[in-house]
């Protein structure tokens, strides 16, 4: 199974990028292009993703909106989707026609937008461009900067991930139910620790009294010795 970004940005590795689209590539028996597109449409949230396909119906739904397969590459003659030429164009995924010029300008807009899931030139179309195929489809420099964009927001999101203030309240709950018998173990240790301090304090305090109250409590357990 082929990576889909193989250079690093700016110094950094895109290999957690690379690890984080194995593991649901792994997942779920699909192919790479697939699970990236699923990733950034879950903002790089695995464990929801997995909870959201854990249910069929939802699985069937998102499997289904995601990308055409791969083709072959098929540069041909035709009129291109965008500009409407008839010159030398190439096959997209969704059998679309678009020329070199026009496939880079319109990669390079959604660079600028900051949009992560490539859409077909073709605004009718609907369909998002297989993310392998960007490869033999743009310049080095537009794939660099794609990948640039991409990591950004894989770091944003992985680092930073947005949740609903609810999510932390619910981990806050279930870390104290988790934790309940060490608390409840906790509780009962400091509240004896506390006890025993205050008796020590107050034997220090009234030593004659001490000696008599002693004196007594050792009279009721003799005398209740000899009961039994
Ligand atoms: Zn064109
Ligand atoms: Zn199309």
């Amino acid at each position: 199974m082929a990576d889909i970004f193989r250079d690093n940005v700016g110094g950094i590795s895109t290999a957690p990028m690379n690890e984080s689209i194995a593991r649901t590539t792994n997942l779920l028996g699909i192919g790479v292009d697939r699970a990236f597109f699923l990733l950034l449409q879950y903002r790089w949230n695995e464990d929801q993703l997995r909870r959201d396909l854990s249910c069929l119906e939802k699985a069937a739904i998102l499997l289904n909106r995601s990308i055409e397969p791969l083709l072959e590459s098929q540069s041909r003659n035709g009129t291109c989707v965008r500009c409407l030429e008839y010159t030398w164009c190439e096959r997209l995924s969704c059998h679309d026609l678009v020329c070199r010029q026009c496939i880079d300008d319109h990669v390079q807009e959604q660079i600028i937008a900051r949009t992560l899931t490539i859409s077909c030139p073709n605004e009718l179309c609907g369909c998002y461009l297989n993310p392998s195929s960007l490869e033999e489809l743009i310049s080095v420099e537009l794939r660099h900067d794609y990948t640039q964009v991409v990591m950004d927001d894989f770091i944003a999101q992985t680092r930073f991930p947005r949740r609903h203030p609810i999510e932390y309240i619910g981990q806050g709950l279930g870390f104290l139910w988790n934790n309940k018998k060490k608390f409840f173990d906790c509780g009962v240790i400091a509240a004896g620790a506390v006890g025993a301090l205050k008796l020590n304090n107050w034997r220090k305090e009234n030593p004659r009294t001490w000696a008599s109250k002693m004196e007594s409590v050792l009279l009721i357990l003799s005398s209740g010795s000899s009961v039994f």
